[in-house]
């Protein structure tokens, strides 16, 4: 799916002496399947723009269009939004809150509708794409697992959804270089075999240009550039 965000400015405590312009006019396109690489220093304003992608945050202005279909509107239902775009943050234990990994990952596909073969097939599908066997984990705590791991569940309950974009906030911060690698390449094994569009945000410009088709460098709240990893 493509995604086109126009004019997006978004300032947190607006009218606030303290207001602060997270998000400055900011506009871009990105391209059906495309892999993009969101970086730039810390408060340049990559984890608003992701809470704006799966309508956590509302535009101050400006609109995001995913296939044209206009996510920023105000009174739009959040599964909408939430089956045509996974979004994993920055902090995903605050993405789990189920007492077992299994009711965590069928939480979401349980608000679509589905009936409980294809909730329970899709479970232990994206739980095998993440590296988790199922009857060892299903029954375990997801507060009870490691950050490498409670990354995997949260990563596990959005590609659960089946969306067509996936996108995930420095999904490998705190992680050692050997599970920084095993994240990269599954999510490198999901967007080569399912043709998702993804967005990774990190600080690494080296793990971006290596990973990336596509460079968004961010600079206190701007796009300062959008090109190939190579230009
Ligand atoms: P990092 O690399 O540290 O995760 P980031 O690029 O994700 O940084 P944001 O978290 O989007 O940056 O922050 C952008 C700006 O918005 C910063 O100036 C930050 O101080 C401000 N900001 C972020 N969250 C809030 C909030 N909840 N309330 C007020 N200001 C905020
Ligand atoms: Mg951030």
């Amino acid at each position: 799916m493509s995604i086109t965000v126009k004019n997006l400015t978004y300032i947190y405590d607006q009218g606030m002496p303290f207001e602060s312009r997270a998000l400055d006019d900011v506009s871009f396109e990105i391209k059906d399947g495309d892999f993009v690489g969101l970086i730039g220093h810390t408060g340049s304003g990559k984890s608003t723009l992701i809470q704006h992608m799966n309508g956590l945050l509302k535009p101050s202005s400006g609109q995001i269009l995913i296939n044209g279909f206009d996510i920023t509107e105000k009174n739009l239902n959040l599964t909408e939004i939430r089956k045509r775009v996974g979004v994993v943050f920055q902090y995903p234990e605050y993405q789990l809150f189920e007492e077992t990994i299994e009711k965590d990952i069928a939480f979401g596909p349980s608000n679509l509708g589905l009936d409980e073969e294809e909730i329970s097939r899709r479970v232990k599908e994206s739980m095998k794409s993440v590296g988790l066997d199922y009857e060892t984990y299903k029954d375990k705590s997801p507060f009870e697992l490691s950050g490498g791991q409670k990354r995997r569940v949260a990563i596990a309950g959005v590609i659960a959804m089946e969306p067509e974009v996936l996108i995930l906030d420095e999904p490998t911060a705190g992680l050692d270089p050997g599970g920084r690698e095993e994240i990269f390449s599954l999510i490198k094994d999901l967007h080569d075999r399912k043709n998702i569009t993804v967005i990774l945000s990190s600080h690494s410009m080296d793990d971006m240009a290596r990973l990336s088709k596509t460079l968004i460098v961010m600079n206190r709240g701007k796009v300062e550039f959008m090109g190939s990893p190579r230009e």
